[in-house]
């Protein structure tokens, strides 16, 4: 089967970095599979300034003030051809104003308002109340489900990798893990693995990365990725302890890199895949 065609018609008048429009084609494909969208697409996408985003904004709904997205949906009947969804117009200048205000990167707010736009192209609003609760439910699982990470600096990530295997207590076993848990705020906080003499009381890196998190105050919802590092030559995943407490302590969608000695290879995966039918709180009811 051939493969569909999903054409994004990129316009950026206000020069943000290149890099952007790949992130821009993730998500129009993501989108697309998760609503079951089948068949060949092309959505005109720009980027624009406030002042433009204004006249724009006073010109089709006649409100006199820049707003972060515009949607201009395309009614089309003939299927045979390419369809056209319309256009998405976003204002990059309040996108970063509001990603200042909810604390999160440009990069993220950009998503939100490309998704929140392609949500509002396949006839989703939020005029009424529980047609709003559904279109956030669904905005806010796209935006968080994304496979690609908006806070994780590889490079960095690897630098304290490396520092944390390096400080691993594995006398007995000489099997090395190093594990880093990255924070919203950018942080990087170490665990490795501890060994005991009492070979049950021994702690994995992962363990000990996620419970000294926790213990500077952090939550769940403040988690946004894990990696971890061992001695192993072949992607040495984490056990099965370890995986049911990342799934009660970080967020399910959360991305975990597994890197092979020396980083030679690599694995993203998620907590949701690494532990499906987790036993949760939820469970503990009778
Ligand atoms: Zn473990």
């Amino acid at each position: 089967m051939k493969k569909p065609i999903h054409q994004i018609d990129y316009l950026d008048k206000t020069h943000q970095n290149k890099k952007l429009i790949k992130l821009f084609q993730l998500i129009f494909d993501y989108v697309l599979e998760k609503l079951d969208k089948k068949g060949d697409f092309e959505l005109s996408l720009s980027l624009v300034n406030a002042k433009e985003q204004q006249e724009l904004n006073n010109k089709y709904r006649q409100i006199n003030r820049p707003t972060d997205v515009l949607t201009f949906p395309y009614e089309q009947n003939n299927t045979d051809v390419i369809i056209d969804l319309g256009s998405i117009i976003i204002c990059p200048e309040i996108a970063k104003k509001q990603a200042k205000e909810y604390d999160h990167p440009f990069e993220r707010e950009l998503a939100f308002l490309f998704i929140h736009g392609l949500l509002h192209i396949f006839g989703y609003d939020h005029i009424k109340e529980d047609e709003a609760k559904v279109m956030y439910e669904l905005q806010n699982s796209l935006l968080n489900n994304l496979p690609y990470d908006f806070y994780t600096d590889m490079t960095k990530l690897k630098k304290e990798l490396n520092k944390a295997q390096n400080m691993s207590i594995a006398k007995y076993s000489h099997f090395r893990v190093g594990a880093v848990v990255v924070t919203k705020d950018f942080k990087y906080h170490l665990g490795f693995n501890i060994e005991n003499a009492s070979y049950p009381a021994t702690v994995c890196a992962e363990r000990v990365a996620l419970f000294s998190t926790y213990a500077q105050g952090y939550k769940k919802e403040d988690i946004v990725a894990l990696g971890c590092i061992t001695d192993s030559k072949h992607i040495g995943t984490c056990c099965g302890v370890c995986r049911q407490v990342m799934s009660e302590l970080m967020p399910m969608h959360a991305p975990v890199y597994i890197y092979s000695a020396n980083f030679k290879e690599m694995l993203r995966t998620t907590v949701s895949e690494l532990l499906p039918f987790a036993f949760t709180p939820e469970d503990l009811n009778k």
